[in-house]
């Protein structure tokens, strides 16, 4: 008889599935997924294991992990433009902790798969309608007319994540990314004279600092020489993410492949190190929602049995105690690099809830990576009725996140955010969140707000935070 925690990639199945889509159509639901099973992987078992050795470098302190990007990608936005402007906004932002922090920083982005969004009710109203909720491209449509689950969206979530990565694998190899160039990262449209000259000082003595280790012949020092890594000052990393919420498709992309043979992240010398592991092969990096976290449900169920470095997000209601059994279950071996805590209570609540969960995590001696995400607990409705947030509020929660870690005697390993490095064709940037250095007021939010779904922070918001976590960490 199979023991009783044996996992398979369809074990979830047995489980209840919260936010679970009901398909109309099952059979064409089983095509798809068949053939999304016969389709090769979008990532590596090799990149994998590299995220999961960077990620037990920020557990370290020894590397900060950025992760960011949009609430959800759209089909319609998968252009050129979009994509190469989120990749600069996030290059420019860990280029500012880089200097400031000097530690190596590990890009996560919510990318190339981020199209499904859980939702609080299963039903919206739209105008004197009611209709089933939007729950992200990979389900239904935006449109009010479009809203019933159809599986064809799944195969078509491949094809857009693939087309992403592609475009992305090539910016990142042709010297779009390249260290040495970071003025093509699109500064032209910052607007605040300060913030220009703020970055334009780090991107002058980057340069003076990459020519004089290339004079010298040391370029390469700065690799993550284990696992696997090669990239030197001059080439970047770059990881993909998305909230492991459509658990038949990260099934049908959940595939058994040898462990290579230079990974090793055990703790627990006594039990022999596995040969083969099942790697989600949909993304890098993939993370479990607040809203789908229950300890005996269908999400933790499939995320304990796969390879991957994950994310957990945590609310206010996690208990203490919860947070320790979670991760007994996902990570029983308490291996390093495999477990990301993203914590979002808000910037009221992170006082009464972030010092317990730190202590409980602590005494039970679970290694984990500690990320601020400031963002889904600072969600307001403007006068208009506009979902915002309020860039003071982002950097209340925050600036307690830091000092709660230090009081702690822990660290903040990095944080989660929602940006956009969007620009109109007039180089406008969106309008969805209120403040910053560019002060963006009440009455301007309707100017361009572009967001389908949360409120992000536009390029200038986002440098602000950059140098805001720098400036701390600075040495
Ligand atoms: C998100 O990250 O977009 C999200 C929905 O977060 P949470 O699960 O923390 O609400
Ligand atoms: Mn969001």
């Amino acid at each position: 008889m199979a023991p009783d925690n044996a996992w398979l990639p369809s074990s979830w199945r047995s489980k209840p599935v919260a936010q679970d889509v009901k398909y109309p159509d099952t059979e064409k639901l089983s095509k798809v997924l068949n053939k999304i099973s016969s389709l090769p992987p979008i990532v590596t078992p090799s990149e994998i294991e590299r995220l999961r050795y960077q990620i037990g470098l920020v557990q370290r302190n020894e590397a900060f992990l950025l992760h960011a990007g949009d609430c959800a990608e759209s089909f319609d936005a998968c252009t050129h433009e979009n994509i190469s402007a989120k990749i600069g906004l996030i290059l420019s932002f860990s280029l500012i902790l880089i200097w400031g922090a000097r530690l190596p920083v590990v890009r996560i982005g919510r990318i190339a798969g981020q199209y499904a969004k859980p939702r609080s009710s299963s039903y919206e109203k739209i105008g004197d309608r009611e209709v089933l909720s939007f729950r992200g491209d990979n389900v239904n449509g935006l449109d009010p007319d479009d809203r019933t689950p159809d599986p064809e969206r799944l195969l078509r979530a491949y094809f857009h994540s693939t087309t992403t990565l592609n475009y992305l694998r090539g910016l990142l190899t042709s010297g779009f990314a390249s260290l040495h160039h970071p003025r093509d990262w699109s500064l032209t449209h910052v607007r605040s004279a300060s913030l220009r000259r703020e970055f334009e000082t780090i991107v002058d003595g980057l340069s003076d600092a990459l020519d004089f280790s290339h004079t010298i012949g040391v370029e390469s020092t700065a690799s993550y020489e284990k696992g696997g890594g090669h990239g030197t000052l001059g080439e970047v990393d770059f990881y993909t993410s998305h909230e492991g919420l459509m658990l038949n498709y990260e099934e049908a992309l959940t595939r058994e492949f040898p462990i290579p043979s230079s990974s090793s992240t055990r703790t627990n010398a006594s039990k022999p190190a596995p040969t083969k592991a099942f790697y989600n092969t949909s993304a890098h990096f993939i993370w479990i929602g607040d809203r789908t976290r229950q300890l005996t449900g269908a999400h933790v169920e499939y995320f304990r049995g796969i390879r991957n470095p994950i994310g957990i997000k945590v609310g206010p209601s996690m208990a203490d105690e919860e947070l320790v059994r979670l991760l007994d279950i996902v990570n029983p071996d308490k291996e390093y690099g495999r477990v990301t805590l993203i914590t979002r209570y808000g910037a009221r609540k992170i006082e009464d809830h972030l010092a317990g969960h730190i202590f409980a995590v602590q005494q039970s001696g679970h290694p984990v990576a500690w990320i601020c995400d400031p963002m889904h607990g600072n969600t307001l409705a403007s006068s208009s009725g506009l979902k915002t947030r309020n860039f003071g509020t982002i950097i209340d929660e925050l600036t307690s996140c830091l000092r709660i870690h230090a009081a702690c005697d822990s660290r903040l390993g990095g944080v989660s955010l929602e940006f956009t490095g969007e620009f109109n064709e007039e180089g406008f940037s969106v309008t969805e969140c209120l403040g910053g250095s560019m002060e963006l007021s009440e009455d301007e939010l309707g100017l361009r707000y572009q967001s389908f779904c949360d409120p992000r922070l536009n390029f200038e918001q986002s440098l602000d935070v950059a140098f805001l976590v720098s400036n701390y960490f600075k040495k």
